[in-house]
């Protein structure tokens, strides 16, 4: 797709916006709030407000690879920390999908130095490769996603400011677009 392709879905996406209502952009100006932080894996093919068919301003979303919560991972933490305080979501979903690239990189011995640093971080949540080596890509995924959830709870940050938010885990499946709730 080229960049004036881009500019052209934009300029038909304002307009579909400014036909249903044209004081749209002026109230979307007033600010945010909204109910969900997001954290999910960057896949093109999973966007949470698509797939849920949320509008603008409904849902802060962070986004990585394998959708990982790292207690030394500045930009989640920050994220975490501006919903939690500023934003006062009321609840945080942690969601990943099939088919997880990220996951299936780390599951494979993927040995590109440029991706080892994150990769390790994923395979650390994982379970040991000889003891769970039937395992298919869409359990580990689901492995994942449950960890990832139990870190977010142990995450200093969420212990101090997420009193009273709910935390839940996801699994997006692409094959059939289905949102599976885990926990
Ligand atoms: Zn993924």
């Amino acid at each position: 797709m080229e960049k004036q392709e881009l500019q052209k879905k934009n300029a038909e996406f304002i307009r579909k916006i400014k036909e249903r209502d044209p004081l749209y952009f002026n109230k979307l100006k007033e600010g945010q709030k909204p109910e969900f932080l997001v954290l999910s894996c960057s896949d093109s093919r999973v966007s949470p407000s698509i797939i849920t068919e949320m509008p603008l301003g409904y849902m802060f979303v962070h986004r990585n690879i394998a959708n990982q919560v790292a207690v030394e991972d500045e930009s989640f933490s920050a994220s975490l920390y501006y919903a939690l305080k500023y934003l006062e979501v009321k609840e945080i979903i942690v969601k990943g999908h099939t088919d997880c690239g990220g996951i299936k990189a780390a599951w494979s011995d993927n040995d590109d130095e440029e991706l080892q640093t994150w990769l390790s971080k994923i395979r650390k949540d994982l379970p040991q490769k000889d003891v769970s080596k039937d395992m298919t890509i869409d359990e580990l995924t689901k492995i994942n996603v449950l960890k990832q959830v139990d870190n977010l709870k142990k995450h200093p940050i969420f212990k101090t400011y997420g009193k009273g938010v709910g935390v839940r885990g996801c699994l997006f499946h692409v094959e059939s677009g289905e949102l599976e709730s885990l926990v």
